[in-house]
């Protein structure tokens, strides 16, 4: 029914900003549609602005005074007379408001309905709807925790067992998830996982899980289109997380049996095809040691790790994405996809690691991505820019593509030698421990490895990062002969995130 209301699709709004929204772009100009920008105003200069074919400025400086502004955004779209906006990721990718107002308005939302989006949004919901699809459901108590009395509570916790998880039915980004160890800690994380929900999604209902000891996660990349076919692009295993937050990410999944990776692409299948998935969406899973795997939620949008799904099978999601949306059919079917190679990819965020990772803020004196083959870079800051406090402080992903894994993480690991970032301070010394840890080479990966890699150990700058130590001593060297040097621009000192 929806297919026949698509009107041609030429101008795309792109209703994002950083790496997400210039990733968007090339594709949009690959295909030769007109990519529309938006923009607050601290990012008037953005790369994203800068490369759109238009941009229109929102004003505001955080994300509610711009980028979540639902009726900002519509209003410019229909001046700018949008025919589809793409929501990257993040912001209203899931907001079910969101997606109705596009559709009210006559432009395409580029992604699932606004019924879906609601339905899969919800975790109790969505794990309902897994049980019926016949997707297994960490084990755990779904009712209604507003009718729930404290002895409820201790009775249904004490049947599942303890440690469990206390989790937000609009839950995300981890809020809302409390650990719960022991009966005496129950009540105080109930109330506190309900406060914390009603604050972040106006939504206090919460359910229990069993906590998994150590598990992995790994989720599996599907996609539907309006008439009804629906086909997985393999899985990806994103265990490598701080904070229940993915840092590392890589398809396939290593160490991963073939019949078990058949059961759970099958199983994402099965489910999305139960909701009449239509667009990109991503099926997660947690398995646990016995390789039992639960259905945890499903995210309806594109994700953030897609690359490396986009390098083992070849096929560009955001094309895909859009052309679903305007009424075509899945270029492929599932007999077409087969993966090859291996490919990682790393978060690079501005956070110091000497300061609990906390984000790191300033300007990008220098930003010097690696170029190298097999090796992509999805970013939206270019030297010179400031890192602010009001968004993500993530600034790029670099990610690649190898025959066999141990090549993969050889290549990933020069690739982010070679990234000199100064300015501001970044995870990079991090991630290349990460990946050059016994555990994660030998793919032992479950959500606890970043807890196992030891603390910056015996690792020295020069070893680790020998680009940003040339990088450093020549800017220190310039910064010497030159007469204008600004006592501002002498504050940072790269050499504090990696000497303990
Ligand atoms: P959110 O939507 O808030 O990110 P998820 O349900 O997707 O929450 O879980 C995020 C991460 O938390 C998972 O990738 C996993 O590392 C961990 N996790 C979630 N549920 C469990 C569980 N039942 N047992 C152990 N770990 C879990």
């Amino acid at each position: 029914m929806s297919r026949a209301k698509i009107k041609p699709m030429k101008r795309i709004l792109i209703a994002n900003r950083g790496e997400i929204a210039v990733r968007i772009i090339h594709t949009l100009r690959e295909m030769g549609l007109t990519a529309v920008a938006i923009y607050s105003d601290i990012d008037q200069h953005a790369q994203h602005v800068t490369m759109a074919d238009e941009a229109w400025p929102l004003g505001g400086q955080s994300s509610q005074e711009s980028y979540l502004d639902i009726d900002k955004i519509i209003a410019i779209a229909k001046k700018a007379k949008i025919d589809a906006i793409h929501p990257g990721y993040g912001f209203l990718s899931e907001n079910a408001d969101f997606a109705q107002a596009c559709l009210d308005t006559g432009i395409k939302f580029i992604g699932p309905s606004p019924q879906v989006i609601t339905l899969m949004g919800d975790k109790i919901q969505a794990k309902a709807v897994a049980e019926k699809a016949g997707v297994p459901v960490v084990p755990g108590w779904r009712g209604e925790s507003e009718k729930m009395s404290d002895k409820d509570w201790l009775k249904t916790a004490k049947n599942i067992g303890y440690p469990l998880l206390i989790k937000a039915s609009a839950g995300g980004g981890g809020k809302g998830m409390r650990l719960v160890e022991k009966e005496a800690d129950l009540l105080n994380a109930i109330e506190a996982a309900g406060r914390e929900a009603d604050k972040a999604f106006g939504d206090k209902r919460v359910f229990i899980e069993k906590y998994l000891i150590e598990p992995r996660h790994i989720e599996v990349q599907i996609i539907g289109d309006s008439f009804g076919n629906v086909a997985h692009l393999y899985e990806r295993d994103c265990s490598a997380q701080r904070r229940h937050q993915k840092i590392i990410e890589e398809a396939p999944a290593p160490n991963l049996p073939e019949a078990l990776r058949k059961d759970i692409t099958d199983a994402a299948v099965r489910l999305a095809k139960a909701v009449h998935y239509e667009n990109a969406g991503t099926v997660e899973f947690i398995l646990d040691a016995e390789q039992n795997y639960y259905f945890l939620e499903m995210n309806t949008r594109l994700q953030v790790e897609h690359p490396i799904t986009e390098w083992i099978t070849g096929i560009n999601l955001v094309r895909e994405q859009i052309r679903i949306a305007r009424g075509d059919k899945l270029s492929f079917s599932q007999d077409d996809i087969t993966p090859k190679g291996h490919a990682i990819e790393a978060r690079i965020y501005a956070e110091d690691p000497d300061n609990q990772f906390f984000p790191s803020t300033g300007i990008l004196q220098k930003y010097q991505a690696p170029h190298k083959p097999w090796v992509r870079l999805d970013t939206g800051v270019i030297e010179g820019d400031e890192v602010s406090i009001y968004y993500d402080p993530m600034l790029a992903k670099l990610s690649v593509w190898a025959d066999i894994r141990e090549h993969a993480i050889q290549r990933l690991t020069e690739a982010l030698k070679a990234f000199v970032v100064l300015g501001v301070k970044t995870n990079i010394a991090f991630l290349i421990q990460t990946l050059q840890s016994d555990d994660f080479k030998k793919g032992k990966v479950d959500t606890a490895i970043l807890k196992r890699i030891p603390e910056q150990a015996n690792a020295s700058p020069q070893d680790l990062l020998p680009a940003l130590a040339i990088a450093t001593s020549s800017l220190r060297n310039k910064k010497s002969s030159s007469k204008q040097t600004s006592s501002t621009h002498t504050n940072y000192s790269p050499w504090n995130v990696f000497s303990k």
